[in-house]
Order: structure tokens, then C-alpha cells, then sequence
């Protein structure tokens, strides 16, 4: 391995995976710091209907595996580490891993993407697996935020999904063929998500709506054996306060997700949500830095608008590394 790096990508979703595709097959020799959740979002999903070139669809994780093995084939590296810090002093961008180990670059392809968003009332935090082999004890304990990863742990018991957007509607109509009732919450009367999703979640018999009303509580036996584990929720709803309570055993939060962005911080410009800002060319405010997919874009958040903003940004780092004389 050089002492520099001509480019270093940082995450291993649609985005990072595509600039690792791009960079390799142009012999720049790339390093991926895949983190700890390599392939992302789509790993957490199950059947993707709208990536182009499979005909019947594809689960995520399959996805995910054959863009890993793509950008091996390609010539790119992958590690299975995350970016701790990062520092810029001239033309050289230095980035310490988790696991400690010190990366030099003269370019950076930053796509980490974006984590679930909590919800923030009282009982979330207190009902969440701690650790994934507590999960696997006595069903969950019954706050998630992946269906396909802990649907199975309530089998044939009531559940929520709260949010109205294509996520909900999509966890909702597969925890429905899981559980007994999938109910979901979302804090208005219309739905964000779209169409097809949500005429799909509406057509299932047993998934239940609670539109309006938004999750107080979450309500829980903080002494049930062998786990802490979730009861049901208080809803409150939105117009005339009025409090109910639902009786479940799982609770699958999909409002959304926040950029996970926070080791760039103070070192290009964020917005004040966290999306770093980058122009058409996927530049960020740093010269030799790129950012690309969830981490950058807040409108589309698709994996086929994430692969192609990884592809831009290697093209531009490669014309980058020419232009400056670095490659
Ligand atoms: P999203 O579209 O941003 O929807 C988030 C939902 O959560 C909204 O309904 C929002 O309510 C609600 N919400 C946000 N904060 C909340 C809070 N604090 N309390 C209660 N509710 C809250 O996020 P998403 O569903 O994860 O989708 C993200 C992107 O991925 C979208 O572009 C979507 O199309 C895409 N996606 C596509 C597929 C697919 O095509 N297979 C599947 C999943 C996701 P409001 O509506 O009131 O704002």
C-alpha cells in the first residue's frame, strides 16, 4: 500500500460501493472503510423492486453482497472498520479508524449514509435490545427499527409501526404476514408515502390504522423474565388530546433516518440538519473531499440516486488526481 492514498471511501452502501466500482476499475487502487454495518440501509431491508436490472426484484442484502463482490473484482480493498477522525492539512486528508489504524489520502469519497431516527419519548430507549444476543432472548424486548431483522421475534403477536412514509408502509406489510395485527401510528391523517405502497398496506386485512394520534409512551414490564419487554403504547391524539392506550409486543419506529455525519463536523459544511453540502459535481466545501448519497441528499434517498452520486464523485476524483498531476 502507498504511504498516500489516491482515494480513500468512506462507507459501503449504493454510494461508497459504486465510487469503489468507479475508482478500481480506474487503477486508483481504493480503500473502502466499510464500518460496522457493511452494505448499509439495504441490508435492513427485504425485497428491492425498484433497482434496475432485476426483473423480479432483489433483497437488499443480496444487493449489498454483489456490489461487495463488484467492488472487490474491481480492485477496491475492504475493510471492516469506520472512520473515527478526519483531518486535512494541505494536500493530504488523514483519517484514523475505530480500530486505530491512520489512512493518508489525497482524496476522500465520504458516503456513510444515514441512521434510523428515534422517536424521543420516554420507554424507547428503555425497551431496546442492548446488545443483539439479549434480542434473541425471550423474543426482543420490543423497540426496533427493522422489521427484517427482529419481525421474527414476534411471531403471531400484535406489533405497531409508527411513520407514514414508504418505510412504515413497507415494514407494515411485512411484519403482516409475521405477526397476528400490524397497526400503525402516524401523527397525521395523510400519508406520506407513496401510492403503490400504501394501496399494497391498505389491501392487507390485518394492518390496522391509527392516523392522527402520535406515541406518547411506550409502555412496558421493566421486571418480565428474561427481558425488560414492551406491553403497548399510549396515544395521544393530535387534535383533541385524548389518550388511548394499544396493547403490543413490538414497536418498529421507521420515521425516517439523520445523516451520520457527526466525525465530518467542523471540518466541511453541514447543514443544520447534518447533510453535508456538496455541489452537482458531489464537491464538498473542502477541496479533495466528495460526498455522496444519504449522507449529502436529502430529496431522493433512493440507492440508484446513491450509486449514482458515487459514481460522479470517483469520476471527479479521478480527473481531480490528473488534473493536480496526484494520480
Ligand atoms: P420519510 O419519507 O422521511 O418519512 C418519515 C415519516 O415519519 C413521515 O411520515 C413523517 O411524518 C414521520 N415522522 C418523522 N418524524 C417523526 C416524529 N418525530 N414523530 C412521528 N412521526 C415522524 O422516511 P422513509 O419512509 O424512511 O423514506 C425515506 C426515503 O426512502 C423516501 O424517499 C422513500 O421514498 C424511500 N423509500 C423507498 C422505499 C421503496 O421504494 N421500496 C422503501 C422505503 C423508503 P410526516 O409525513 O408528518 O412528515
Amino acid at each position: 500500500m502507498p504511504d498516500i492514498l489516491k482515494t480513500l471511501i468512506i462507507g459501503s452502501g449504493p454510494a461508497g460501493l459504486t465510487a469503489a466500482i468507479y475508482a478500481g476499475r480506474a487503477a486508483l487502487g481504493p480503500i473502502v472503510l466499510a464500518g460496522g454495518s457493511p452494505g448499509g440501509q439495504l441490508t435492513k431491508t427485504s425485497e428491492v423492486e425498484n433497482y434496475p436490472g432485476f426483473g423480479k426484484g432483489i433483497l437488499g442484502p443480496k444487493l449489498m453482497d454483489e456490489m461487495m463482490a463488484q467492488a472487490k473484482h474491481c480492485g477496491a480493498a475492504l475493510i471492516w472498520e469506520s472512520a473515527a477522525k478526519i483531518e486535512k492539512a494541505g494536500e493530504v486528508i488523514t483519517v484514523v479508524t475505530d480500530g486505530g489504524t491512520t489512512y493518508k489520502t489525497h482524496t476522500l469519497i465520504f458516503a456513510t449514509g444515514a441512521a434510523p431516527r428515534f422517536l424521543g419519548v420516554h420507554g424507547e430507549l428503555e425497551y431496546q435490545p442492548k446488545q443483539s444476543a439479549e434480542a434473541k432472548v425471550g423474543g426482543g424486548a420490543g423497540v426496533t427499527y427493522c422489521a427484517v431483522c427482529d419481525g421474527a421475534f414476534y411471531r403471531k403477536m400484535p406489533v405497531a409501526v409508527i411513520g407514514g412514509g414508504d418505510s412504515a408502509m413497507e415494514e407494515a406489510t411485512y411484519l403482516s404476514k409475521l405477526c397476528s395485527e400490524v397497526t400503525v401510528i402516524h401523527r397525521r391523517d395523510g400519508l406520506r408515502a407513496s401510492k403503490v405502497m400504501i394501496e399494497r398496506a391498505q389491501k392487507t386485512p390485518n394492518i390496522k390504522w391509527q392516523l392522527g394520534q402520535v406515541v406518547a409512551e411506550v409502555l412496558g414490564d421493566p421486571h418480565a423474565k428474561p427481558l425488560a419487554s414492551v406491553t403497548g403504547l399510549r396515544l395521544k391524539h393530535i387534535q383533541t388530546g385524548a389518550q388511548q392506550e394499544l396493547s403490543v409486543k413490538g414497536v418498529f419506529i421507521a420515521i425516517g433516518h439523520i445523516p451520520t455525519t457527526q466525525v465530518l463536523k467542523g471540518i466541511v459544511d453541514l447543514d443544520a440538519e447534518g447533510y453535508i453540502l456538496a455541489n452537482d459535481k458531489q464537491e464538498t466545501s473542502v477541496q479533495g473531499i466528495w460526498a455522496a448519497g444519504d449522507c449529502h441528499d436529502r430529496r431522493y434517498r433512493q440507492a440508484i440516486t446513491a450509486a449514482g452520486m458515487g459514481c460522479k464523485a470517483a469520476l471527479e476524483v479521478e480527473r481531480y488526481l490528473t488534473h493536480t498531476g496526484l494520480s
